[in-house]
């Protein structure tokens, strides 16, 4: 079963996405990180393959076998993910990979495509948002950073991943929005789950029937 998660920037996708498949015991695919490490290859050399990079996802990310949990957070390998993400030749390469990957097993993947392009025949979809203001708040209480500081960059990076051409960030028409302003994180697995539950017993009911 795959359950998709998509949202904008801050939405809580990540906190969120990791909870749900904890509690369904199903694998985590954070595909914003696959993004993020083109970004880093292509900052260190702008030559640099998509589709020939070595990208480890797990407790810890690994590009060729270095540890970059920590280099692919800086903002300005941030600011440049949602530029390589409009690059449909990365998403080409990511995107298959990505299928190669929630091909097998249970998993709940999240990022901006993966209800609409990656999977669109996803059991489970979720479009989570919050205000801009809220989802500002939360990246800046997790950084350190201000608040205005990174209202801005989400902006400047949600507008380039609504408006790219390619895969563009929207939810998918069967998608469930759900908007997490004022829910705790609690609230917001415990919808996903109960979602994920339903839709895999309706279809084990339809099996036996
Ligand atoms: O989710 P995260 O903030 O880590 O994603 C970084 C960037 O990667 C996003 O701003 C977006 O441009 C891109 N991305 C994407 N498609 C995905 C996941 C991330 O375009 N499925």
């Amino acid at each position: 079963m795959l359950v998709a998660i998509d949202g904008p920037a801050g939405a809580g996708k990540s906190t969120v996405a990791r909870a749900a498949a904890d509690a369904l015991g199903f694998t985590y695919l954070d595909t914003g990180a696959m993004y993020r490490c083109v970004a880093l290859a292509r900052l260190r050399d702008p030559g640099a393959d998509p589709a020939a990079l070595e990208i480890g996802l797990g407790e810890r990310v690994t590009l060729a076998g270095e540890d970059v949990s920590e280099a692919i957070r800086a903002p300005e390998v941030t600011a440049e993910a949602s530029r390589v993400a409009a690059d449909p030749a990365v998403r080409a390469a990511l995107v298959a990979r990505q299928r190669e990957l929630i091909a097998g097993g249970d998993w709940v993947a999240e990022g901006r495509d993966i209800g609409t392009v990656v999977a669109p025949d996803a059991e489970v979809k979720v479009f989570l948002d919050a205000t801009p203001q809220e989802r500002a708040r939360r990246r800046a209480a997790q950084s350190g950073r201000s608040a205005a500081e990174v209202l801005a960059e989400q902006e400047e990076r949600d507008a380039r991943d609504r408006a790219r051409e390619h895969a563009p960030l929207t939810a998918a028409p069967d998608a469930v929005i759900l908007d997490t302003t004022g829910l705790t994180l609690a609230e917001v697995v415990d919808r996903i789950v109960n979602l994920s539950t339903t839709r895999r017993a309706a279809r084990e009911t339809g099996r036996t029937a």
